[in-house]
């Protein structure tokens, strides 16, 4: 592994940047197959660290009046804003998005922050007067203390920033763990919040892999855990930290599923199809990797989608010149159990009818890619219509009616997104009423919520009680005292009847 001129990638703790010494995770550029960074290993001694500086700044960021907490967002929003096109870069060269892809991304996590920024509303509590004589009632949310944030590697700045803007808002102090594949961005968004006028111990970054999360979740001064990631670390990562005391919300994996009617707009219904499946080369929680067509929408749909997936130019992301529609996957290993996965599916019997795994990009040999896929006459049975694929795959599973796509849909042990594109309002009635998904598209095939909503995974999708985003993310960051209070009237010496 070469060491010279690779990205910094340094801890963040009480305020200092540290760099460690000791050879960590390598951080690859996807497009092109080399190093650009290590990430740290950084274990219970940073974690100890990172956590008491952050316990240490809670009660002075706590006793913070909301309005100016809101402020540090106002001039963070700003500096995000001004510095989008860096941000954007940075994403695209360690996570291998296309700089479009990079900038929508950006703007759901820049809604993150805005929505932060009403923390003095968002924070209001309830009174009722005179619950009994002379005694009133009011509610009051109250920050917990330590909270920490672990995120996935396929959202390099909007899952990070799902967390930590309302955390803090909210009068947390907070300690980052970014994935070790895509670190990079991470420390430029939290440069960037320093820059803002973050307060010392308020923001700690650590990174590292299993051991690190392992002395997150052991800490006993950790309040909070907000994880995404993969289901099975989910689960490890919701008992572990339930077990110890911790309130915990966390995001797991995913299979959405897109029905296509008969009375569906062929046209909107590909393209949306096509961008659900394809885009940011399906490396998404909430990408549409299975389209059930109804009736004689298979045969209708097939051929455009196949035409869709063969136009799509797959290439390397890291040079804002010529943009490709479609980058590479995260790893070269990833990719190959990708190829892996739809290899399975044809074995099993499913029909190649787009095929991407022959997909050569010309200047970048070395890059981790793969072409767009179609599988056809996909089963339930098979493994690549039961795993999470988290690739450019699309699978096709042909149905005879609305009935048999629910009850395939509802089959799943996940329950992240769904979507329906049909003309007829009872079709999709019955679809919104009855589909086992926390987040359902009615012609709209990516029903990822923003900020304002809570972003609603059922099932193996998610672990926990109160979500991320919106209200419930508020709810999730704050704890309720309810005041009860009765003040003695009648006194001879009342200063107020004088
Ligand atoms: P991952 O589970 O491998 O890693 C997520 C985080 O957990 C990383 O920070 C990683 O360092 C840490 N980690 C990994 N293994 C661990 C272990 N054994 N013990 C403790 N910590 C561990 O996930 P990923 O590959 O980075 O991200 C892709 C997954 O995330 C997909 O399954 C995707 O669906 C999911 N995801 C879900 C949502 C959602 O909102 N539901 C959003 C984005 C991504």
């Amino acid at each position: 592994m070469t060491t010279t001129s690779l990205h910094p990638c340094p801890h963040f703790i009480g305020g200092e940047w540290i760099h460690s010494k000791d050879a960590g995770y390598p951080v690859y550029n996807p497009s092109t197959g080399g190093v650009i960074a290590e990430s740290p290993l950084g274990g219970a001694s940073e974690v100890h660290a990172a956590v008491e500086a952050a316990a240490a700044a809670f009660p002075s960021w706590r006793d913070t009046p909301p309005v100016e907490r809101a402020r540090l967002f106002f001039r963070y929003r700003h500096l995000v804003e001004e510095n989008f096109d860096r941000i954007c870069s940075c994403i695209a060269l360690e996570h291998g998005k296309t700089l479009a892809e990079a900038r929508g991304s950006l703007y759901r996590g820049l809604e993150n922050i805005e929505y932060a920024c009403g923390i003095p509303s968002l924070l209001f509590g309830d009174t009722l007067e005179n619950i009994a004589r002379n005694v009133d009632c009011e509610t009051m949310l109250q920050p917990l203390g330590v909270s920490v944030g672990i995120t996935p590697f396929n959202f390099p700045a909007m899952v990070p920033l799902w967390m930590f803007p309302l955390a803090v808002a909210c009068g947390n102090t907070f300690v980052l763990k970014p994935s070790e594949k895509v670190p990079l961005t991470a420390v430029l968004l939290v440069e960037l919040l320093e820059k803002a006028g973050l307060p010392t111990g308020v923001l700690n970054v650590v990174h590292g892999g299993r051991e690190c999360v392992d002395a997150l979740l052991a800490h006993p001064k950790v309040r909070t855990i907000s994880f995404v990631g993969s289901s099975p670390v989910a689960r490890h990562i919701y008992e572990t930290g339930t077990r110890n005391g911790k309130r915990v919300q966390a995001n797991g994996g995913a299979k959405n599923y897109i029905v296509v009617m008969p009375d569906a707009d062929v046209q909107r219904s590909v393209e949306a199809l096509s961008t659900a499946a394809f885009g940011c080369a399906g490396e998404r929680c909430m990408a549409g990797s299975t389209a059930l067509t109804v009736g004689k929408a298979s045969d209708v749909i097939l051929p455009h989608l196949v035409e869709a997936a063969r136009s799509i130019k797959v290439g390397r992301t890291d040079t804002p010149i010529s943009q490709p529609d479609m980058g590479p996957l995260i790893t070269g290993a990833h990719r190959d159990r990708v190829l892996g996965l739809v290899s399975s599916g044809e074995r099993e019997g499913a029909v190649v009818a787009c095929d991407g795994r022959g997909v050569r990009v010309a200047d970048a040999p070395g890059g981790f890619f793969m072409g767009a896929t179609v599988l056809d006459h996909v089963r339930d049975s098979m493994a690549v219509a039961r795993e999470e694929i988290f690739g450019p795959v699309l699978n096709v599973m042909r149905m005879e009616d609305l009935d048999q796509a629910i009850e395939l849909a509802n089959r799943s042990a996940y329950g992240n997104g769904a979507a329906i594109f049909t003309s007829s309002g009872g079709a999709a009635r019955e679809f919104k009423h009855r589909v086992k998904a926390g987040m359902v598209g009615i012609n709209v095939g990516v029903p990822a919520t923003m900020a304002m909503f809570p972003f609603s995974g059922w099932d193996a999708s998610f672990f926990g009680d109160l979500h991320i985003q919106g209200r419930e993310a508020v709810q999730f960051y704050t704890q309720q005292k309810v005041v009860t209070s009765r003040w003695f009237g009648g006194r001879v010496d009342d200063v107020w009847k004088k």
